[in-house]
């Protein structure tokens, strides 16, 4: 690359990365966020047990991050304005950078030890880095890899196992949750939850627990979906539609409001009965047996369903089920067929947009902020088509969020196992979402409907919260835009 070109690149990450969260790419860690000491008691985290491991080396043989891609990261530092933990707290080693030279310094022989995975564990795993890496580093690659390892040779605290142990014995399975959904809406509409919190006795509860608490969404009455839905007027395409598990049990209505949606877009949708997880949360936590079981049940459902295409309204869901080929790639009887699947699966605007609408938009006159889920913006690269589909309803104003490219805080379970940044990035989100003025926020993934919203709630501030597929069917079935702002979420 000549000078000129590589001058004229560089501008061009400046320019990209001058709207964020951080000052200049390069400022020194006290120079953005809180003072170095200070990050550094946030980073190794007060109150987090450490059970002083030194397991050597860092990396087993089997997928250590591969140097190759470590090799590709030139140190420039662009990502380090849209990394949220380094926009926390300016600590090089909760920068994407910092990161990749612990990988590096792993696989020389350091030993993996409480420090080095109280970093990994602080990352978002956003991709923000990705997004925003000139050099195309794939972080995603890396991570995803290192915490396999984390995950397989880190012995972790008695209660970091137990609390993890409860997330993944519950949250993959909806039964399960379905179990808890009728005790939970109870407790919401005896108005406990506010009796207790006056009272002080809900601050008591462990970080984690109180975080559970107070990201439980309103539930309402359950809406059924049909196993299949058929297409309104000429079927277009016969599509799969992932279900997911915290949608199905806490937000049917959106997984309602989808199905219609491509309905009325001319899909015959099918929900076949027998899916279960996707494995997003498992292979995010680098559970990698888990979530190869989760995706080639997920496969086998769907296969047999027969469908063109499998449409998911779940950010962190659709950007896993796109990355079964990679996940399954040492499994002869199942690389071929995950991938040639990954290839069918689209979030649900990019159905849309490929399809271009059947239904008419009726009016909505209202003010929306749209929040790109990370997953979808950073590991998907889908930005455009949900604002298209969002423009095309008359009267419908979309307004940016500033700081769009940093992650709420949400990351699938991190705002369990990370409460305290997560808040913080909650609150920075919030902040923003309301300083646009709009009548109501609007995303596609579930974590970041219920991390906003009840960061937004903690300000005391009120902004109603909808998917987008819930804004779409509001303006196809021409409803009062009031009823997607007023129903309280
Ligand atoms: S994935 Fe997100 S939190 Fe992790 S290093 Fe990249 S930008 Fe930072
Ligand atoms: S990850 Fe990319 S943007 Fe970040 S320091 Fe490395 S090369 Fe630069």
């Amino acid at each position: 690359m000549s000078d000129d070109a590589a001058k004229d690149r560089q501008l061009a990450h400046e320019r990209a990365s001058a709207p964020l969260g951080a000052a200049d790419p390069r400022a020194a860690p006290g120079e953005v966020g809180v003072e170095p000491e200070q990050a550094d008691r946030a980073t190794v985290g007060a109150g987090r047990p450490e059970v002083g491991a030194r397991v050597v080396p860092a990396f087993d043989p089997h997928h250590p991050p591969e140097q190759a891609l470590i090799d590709d990261c030139v140190h420039c530092g662009f990502c380090l304005p849209t990394c949220p933990t380094y926009v926390l707290w300016g600590e090089e080693m909760d920068s994407p950078r910092g990161r990749i030279y612990l990988m590096e310094i792993g696989l020389q022989g350091e030993p993996m030890d409480d420090q080095m995975v109280r970093h990994f564990d602080q990352c978002l795993g956003c991709m923000a880095c990705v997004t925003s890496c000139p050099s195309g580093v794939q972080y995603d690659k890396l991570i995803e890899a290192t915490r396999q390892q984390v995950e397989r040779r880190y012995p972790r605290s008695r209660r970091d196992r137990a609390f993890r142990a409860l997330i993944f014995r519950l949250f993959p399975y909806p039964r399960r949750l379905r179990l808890l959904r009728g005790p939970l809406r109870l407790y919401q509409r005896s108005r406990l939850g506010t009796l207790l919190r006056r009272a002080g006795l809900l601050g008591r509860l462990p970080a984690r627990f109180g975080a559970m608490e107070r990201l439980l969404p309103k539930l309402g009455r359950v809406e059924r979906l049909p196993e299949v839905t058929p297409a309104a007027g000429e079927r277009r395409r016969r599509v799969g539609m992932l279900t997911g598990c915290v949608q199905r049990v806490f937000f049917p209505e959106v997984n309602a409001a989808t199905a219609r949606v491509l309905a009325a877009d001319g899909c015959e949708v099918v929900a076949p009965a027998g899916q279960g997880c996707c494995g997003a949360l498992s292979m995010h936590s680098g559970r990698e047996a888990e979530a190869q079981a989760f995706a080639r049940d997920a496969i086998a459902a769907f296969e047999a369903a027969e469908v063109d295409q499998v449409v998911v309204n779940a950010a962190g869901c659709g950007s896993t089920m796109k990355e079964y080929g990679h996940l399954l790639r040492d499994d002869p009887a199942w690389a071929e067929r995950a991938a040639a699947f990954s290839a069918r699966v689209r979030d649900l605007s990019e159905l849309l947009a490929e399809l271009g609408p059947a239904a008419e938009r009726r009016p909505l006159p209202l003010k929306v902020a749209w929040h790109d889920a990370c997953h979808l913006a950073h590991a998907q690269g889908v930005r455009d088509q949900p604002r298209q589909a969002l423009a095309a309803v008359p009267g419908l104003e979309v307004r940016e969020i500033a700081e769009g490219e940093i992650c709420c805080g949400s990351a699938g379970i991190y705002n369990l196992t990370e409460p305290q940044p997560a808040g913080e990035l909650g609150d920075r989100k919030a902040a923003n979402v309301l300083a646009t003025g709009a009548e109501l926020l609007v995303t596609s993934n579930p974590g970041c409907l219920m991390q906003i919203s009840s960061a937004i709630e903690r300000r005391g501030g009120h902004l109603p919260v909808a998917h987008v597929a819930e804004v779409l069917d509001a303006s196809i079935q021409g409803a009062d835009p009031g009823s997607l702002v007023q129903r309280g979420r």
